[in-house]
């Protein structure tokens, strides 16, 4: 299989987290969070298998649940796990 690693159809394409569990899609985190794809991030290497938060090591299993409502910038909202 060789297929453009920069098609539109990859970048909406469905993906899971494997770290969190987090169903995403590149292009979500791409409009937001263009720049992240760039160095020192690289999140281009890594947006096949993880979310951005995980890749950027601030995922949800980065961080214990701790009774802390104010923890700044919350640029994303993670669904329930589903196991
Ligand atoms: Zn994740």
């Amino acid at each position: 299989m060789t297929q453009a690693h920069n098609s539109m159809d990859h970048f909406q394409e469905n993906r899971s987290c494997k770290e969190c569990g987090v169903t995403y899609t590149i292009g979500q985190f791409y409009e937001s969070c263009s720049s992240n794809f760039d160095p020192p991030d690289r999140y281009s290497d890594g947006c096949d298998d993880y979310c951005l938060a995980c890749w950027l090591g601030v995922g949800p299993n980065d961080f214990p649940p701790m009774e802390d409502g104010d923890s700044g910038a919350t640029e994303f909202v993670y669904p329930p796990y589903k196991g």
